[in-house]
């Protein structure tokens, strides 16, 4: 474990790592392999590795880093949406209430109506902003698990996530917090209270764009348990190639997220200026309405804004006058990238709602750049 004094820096390349051994490499190669030898032992005897769908050595590195980054034991699966599935359905079946956020990540709303609904599980939307009074309200009585989303994702709103646990606790209600957009460098939901924290590792933490892969961080044994369970019953094990990618790739996220954070307070100010925009938010903009609860709760921040102009056109202008920002989806990345949330159909936004992902190019670049393609917008 890496002492709890040292620095994101140190932790995001640290985290994870054993002892040195000499001749072996400072960070292990991908053990390829689907079975393992057996030889003359019976299966999983002495620890030994029989199967990777359940576990194998590379995934084992890359949970114990984001394990110790997230303050828990983490599991690793395919995508985010893996993680995110696996993290209700360890916990809730038929006859049982869930919690969602109604402003959250899209596909976790279809992944409530399309699929939770089918076995039985009842759904219950709240706005992000209005979580906190709801749980207070006793509005958690007699709910099976609470799912916060803070910042939310695209509207970058955030709620209390210790105000919550401790209501959920006192209502016997589970608490796990999407912690995707935060990163487990910028919030800890485990030390605020939360049973699980869960990421799309596609974003940020391994931020190259490259690659898919999500997880669940738990510091419950017995939540552990179902979670391995399930995913070792549904098979949403990911690969070693992406375990080891995803591991080599957060070495450098306490890196990336400075570059990305300082550019996205420039940004934020440059979106402010323009009398083409309205309705900019980034968490860590003193004048931004998330901004008291996220400066208390998230310990630093990161690149993703939103912001609105005029209408579609007013996007697709934009997009044809700039040369460094990108038109694509997803976030967290090091390109930085502008996506048209309401073309995706799913997020209650107005036509010209923009997120913008900061990459780490310079700061400079991606300001001047920016401002020369606004301006023909003004
Ligand atoms: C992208 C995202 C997910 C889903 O992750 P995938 O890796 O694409 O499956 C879940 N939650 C949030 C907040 C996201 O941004």
């Amino acid at each position: 474990m890496t002492p709890a004094a040292w620095g994101d820096g140190t932790r995001s390349v640290r985290a994870g790592e054993t002892s040195a051994v000499p001749g072996a490499p400072l960070r292990p190669s991908p053990v390829f392999a689907a079975p393992f030898h057996l030889g003359d032992q019976p299966p999983r005897a002495g620890g030994a590795d029989a199967y990777a769908r359940t576990e194998q050595p590379t995934l084992r590195d890359f949970e114990a880093a984001v394990g110790e980054l997230d303050g828990g034991r983490c599991l690793s699966f395919s995508t985010g949406m893996a993680a995110l599935t696996a993290a209700v359905l360890a916990c809730a079946g038929s006859g049982d209430s869930v919690v969602l956020p109604s402003d959250g990540y899209y596909t976790t709303r279809l992944l409530a109506a399309e699929e939770l609904v089918r076995f039985g599980i009842r759904v219950t939307y709240v706005a992000t902003p209005e979580v906190a009074s709801f749980a207070a309200d006793g509005g958690l009585d007699g709910v099976r698990l609470v799912l916060l989303e803070t910042p939310s994702n695209p509207q970058l709103d955030v709620c209390d996530i210790a105000a919550v646990a401790r209501a959920a606790r006192a209502a016997g209600a589970l608490v796990a917090v999407d912690n995707t957009t935060a990163t487990p460098l910028g919030q800890r939901p485990l030390a605020l209270g939360a049973h699980m924290t869960v990421g799309s590792d596609t974003k940020a933490l391994t931020g190259h764009s490259d690659l898919l892969l999500g997880h669940v961080t738990t510091a419950d044994d017995d939540l552990l348990a179902r979670l391995r369970g399930f995913r070792d019953r549904t098979g949403s094990t990911p690969g070693p190639f992406e375990a080891w990618l995803g591991h080599r790739s957060m070495s450098t996220l306490d890196l990336r997220l400075a570059r990305q954070a300082a550019t996205a307070a420039a940004v934020a100010e440059v979106l402010a200026g323009s009398p083409a925009v309205t309705g900019v938010r980034w968490p860590w903009r003193a004048q931004d309405p998330s901004f008291p609860l996220a400066s208390r709760q998230m310990l630093r921040p990161n690149g993703v804004v939103s912001a609105e102009l005029a209408d579609e056109a007013a996007v697709a202008e934009l997009l044809a006058r700039t040369r460094l920002w990108t038109a694509a989806t997803s976030f967290g990345g090091v390109h930085s990238t502008i996506d048209r949330r309401a073309q995706w159909g799913g997020d209650d936004v107005p036509p010209g709602f923009i997120r913008l992902s900061c990459g780490i190019e310079d700061t400079a670049d991606l300001v001047g750049d920016l401002s020369v393609a606004l301006a023909a917008l003004e």
